[in-house]
């Protein structure tokens, strides 16, 4: 939080130094008025002094931010790093010590697996961060068909998660709708607001997805949850990269602030837009994914 005192302490400063020119502008002005062309010179040379403090400070309370996100992104990796690591290195050292029955021995390699996926996860995450960033990144161009997309989504994101099949609700319209996308790059588009819709809802998720058409040139998909919700003020920034909204669902879930931003690069180099929409804090979130169509 020093950081935070900081950015106050230069808002404050900044504050200050900006009333004190306003006030001695304003007294040269009364003790010189007969000095016209002097007075002018002063008065611009002022509202320059002030506007480069203005500026000052704005870009250093942005600056403070940006630090304070990386390092809150830094943590929340290295954590998902360290925790199935440390999680691998203790069922392996039990394996070694013990001997240990067959049908425990196969728990313990299960819960490695699935250690070991979430660090793949991890690490393939902070790996696309950076190359959705690419623009010109070569993209395999295929017809995919939405409600097959989803339909995979759902089926991989309920087995890895063990969820039941009521969690997830999805009836595809009965028209084919579909678009010209990189096949891989809209399976993690899809993975990830599935993953986010179940991460950030709690105990009983459920997960509704819906596929239609709007007009004639564009498909949108809708992944509505039950969960926590977000507050109006945080409903673009989302979007940004290593941004969490800070509450305590969100902290209870591990993540690295990645995902949405990966999302939205990957639809508008689709040509689509990304919004989230919800009523506010426990009123559950709804994503809009628009693509044109084929
Ligand atoms: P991560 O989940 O790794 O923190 P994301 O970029 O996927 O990163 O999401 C950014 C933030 O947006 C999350 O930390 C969370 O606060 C919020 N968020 C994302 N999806 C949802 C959702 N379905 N419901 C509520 N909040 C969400």
């Amino acid at each position: 939080m020093r950081r935070r005192k900081t950015a106050i302490f230069f808002l404050v400063l900044g504050i200050s130094l900006s009333i004190l020119a306003v006030a001695l502008n304003i007294g040269w002005i009364l003790l010189n008025l007969r000095e016209v062309a002097m007075l002018i010179f002063g008065v611009v040379f002022f509202a320059l002094i002030i506007t480069g403090l203005i500026l000052n400070t704005i870009f250093l309370v942005r600056e403070i931010r940006r630090n304070e996100q990386h390092d809150a992104f830094l943590n929340a990796v290295t954590h998902e790093l360290k925790t199935p690591i440390a999680s691998i290195k203790l069922y392996l050292e039990t394996l070694k010590s013990r001997d240990l029955e067959r049908a425990k021995r196969n728990e313990f390699y299960d819960i490695m697996l699935a250690d070991n996926a979430r660090l793949l996860g991890t690490v393939e995450q902070v790996l696309q961060a950076s190359s959705a960033r690419e623009k010109q990144r070569q993209m395999n161009l295929a017809e995919v068909d939405l409600s097959e997309l989803i339909n995979d989504a759902i089926r991989t994101i309920r087995e890895r998660r063990h969820l039941d099949e009521e969690v997830f609700r999805f009836s595809p319209p009965s028209e084919k709708i579909s678009v010209l996308g990189d096949l891989d790059e809209l399976q993690t588009v899809m993975g990830n607001l599935l993953d986010n819709a179940v991460k950030y809802s709690g105990e009983d998720p459920k997960i509704s997805v819906r596929l239609k058409l709007s007009g004639t040139r564009t498909a949108e998909i809708y992944v509505r949850d039950n969960g926590v919700g977000i507050p109006r003020g945080d409903l673009k920034r989302v979007f940004k990269r290593f941004y969490r909204v800070p509450n305590a669902a969100a902290d209870a879930a591990k993540g690295t602030g990645l995902g949405l931003a990966i999302v939205r690069s990957i639809v508008e180099k689709h040509g689509g837009r990304v919004k989230a929409e919800s009523r506010g804090l426990g009123k559950g979130t709804t994503f809009v994914v628009q693509l044109p169509r084929v």
